[in-house]
């Protein structure tokens, strides 16, 4: 124990990102925080930002704030393609949440290609992208293509090929795994289903703001904010689209906010040539302001470092679960190759979800997800090497003395 701590303690005095954590509102220094992955942390400025949007720009402005506020979607949208997706500006939008977006991309990408009838995922996406895309087909009289997918290796290329030909219009994956965080083959996806003319849709919730990803191939994503990028609870989600694309697609909900010329509030839909055409209806003002300084954060500390720190406290956190836990039946289910995890580590326990609620009641925040699996998400931006030993040291405890094995063994409501 003693000599894993020093190390911790270490790593956190040479990490160059240390100061990062003073950036948010640490309102319990006790507890251990590993579930970045699912709400990031809250940053001090948008407590100074959502107070001042709240007390001023609304209190005060009233109406004459929406001078301001009416660029919000594509500004932050630009912050957050340039720092963090690695993309130019004018193609990234942060609007209506993830769901939505995915269904307008997923929508608009099959109607580009008429004639195909097929979209290709995996039995293993998110659940949201696997509802939205099979409700979709079914209202357009398409057919969804499932690649099965091992849950601890993620999506696999040659499994995805082999799903491909001239029937499919449409190839969309989750970029990390929610249960595993393995990484899906993303530019060699992009290359297959590009091979036989089909667009491709990514879902990057689980990768943006800690893990760098390469969309110089891809034709569309989608991701969340409230995650890595610290937007707190319902901010608005963002979508890409390639610039030769923007003219190309449709977005299928035709709001004034995507009109040409909106406040001439003509007869007729004529959408904007440019990323806004795939704005819908008015932004989430107050949530906006709160993407725009977490991508700020975000983007000081700098997206290498971020994703270096990320590695480093995933290979922590592996070292001490073989070191400490695997001798009562923890197995680690995320890929043991750094390159081919994101930012999350999923322990797999026959009792995991006893074992999340004893680490709670023990002051450690984790994820249980179903079948049996304990995620634990150290965000780089806030976390500590220190939090992580700690971390694990209290679940060794907890599997050391039994404790979690008087808690109810099955969830009622998942979380
Ligand atoms: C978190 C997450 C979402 C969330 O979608 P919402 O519409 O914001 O609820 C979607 N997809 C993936 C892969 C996620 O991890």
């Amino acid at each position: 124990m003693e000599d894993f701590r020093a190390r911790a303690e270490e790593l956190d005095a040479a990490d160059p990102l240390r100061e990062l954590r003073d950036q948010f509102v640490i309102a319990d220094p006790g507890l251990i925080y590993l579930d970045g992955n699912s709400l990031g942390r809250l940053p001090k400025a948008s407590q100074d930002r959502l107070s001042a949007l709240v007390d001023v720009e609304w209190g005060q402005q009233l109406i004459r704030g929406w001078h301001d506020w009416i660029d919000l979607p594509e500004r932050v949208g630009d912050a957050l393609g340039t720092a963090l997706l690695g993309v130019a500006a004018g193609q990234v939008l942060v609007c209506d949440n993830t769901t939505v977006n995915l269904y307008k991309l997923a929508l608009a990408a099959t109607q580009a290609r008429p004639g195909r009838t097929v979209i290709v995922t995996d039995d293993d996406n998110f659940p949201t992208d696997r509802y939205v895309l099979s409700q979709l087909a079914t209202q357009q009289g398409l057919e969804v293509r499932t690649v099965a997918t091992p849950m601890d290796d993620g999506v696999q290329l040659d499994a995805v090929k082999r799903a491909l030909d001239q029937d499919v219009a449409l190839v969309s994956f989750s970029h990390t795994a929610y249960r595993s965080g393995a990484l899906a083959p993303m530019s060699a996806i992009d290359e297959a289903a590009h091979s036989v003319g089909a667009l491709t849709l990514w879902d990057l919730s689980h990768s943006v703001g800690a893990v760098p990803v390469d969309l110089s191939r891809s034709d569309l994503a989608v991701g969340c904010s409230y995650k890595y990028l610290n937007g707190g609870p319902g901010a608005p989600a963002w979508l890409y689209v390639r610039r030769d694309l923007q003219t190309y697609l449709g977005n299928p909900i035709a709001g004034w906010f995507s009109q040409r010329d909106q406040f001439a509030m003509g007869e007729e839909y004529s959408p904007r040539q440019d990323v806004g055409r795939f704005l819908t209806g008015t932004p989430p003002i107050l949530g906006l302001v709160c993407v725009e300084e977490g991508v700020r954060v975000l983007a000081e500390a700098g997206l290498e470092r971020l994703r270096a720190k990320g590695v480093a406290l995933t290979e922590f956190l592996i070292e001490l679960a073989d070191a400490w836990l695997v001798e009562y039946g923890v197995r680690v289910a995320t890929p043991r190759d750094p390159d081919r995890r994101g930012s999350h580590i999923v322990l797999e326990h026959p009792q995991a979800w006893q074992l999340a609620q004893a680490l709670i009641a023990a002051g450690v925040i984790p994820d249980y997800r179903e079948p049996n699996r304990l995620r634990l998400g150290p965000a780089p931006a806030y976390t500590r090497f220190a939090d992580v030993c700690e971390g694990l040291d209290r679940l060794r405890t907890i599997l050391r003395t039994e404790s979690h094995t008087t808690l109810p063994a099955r969830p009622t409501s998942v979380r």
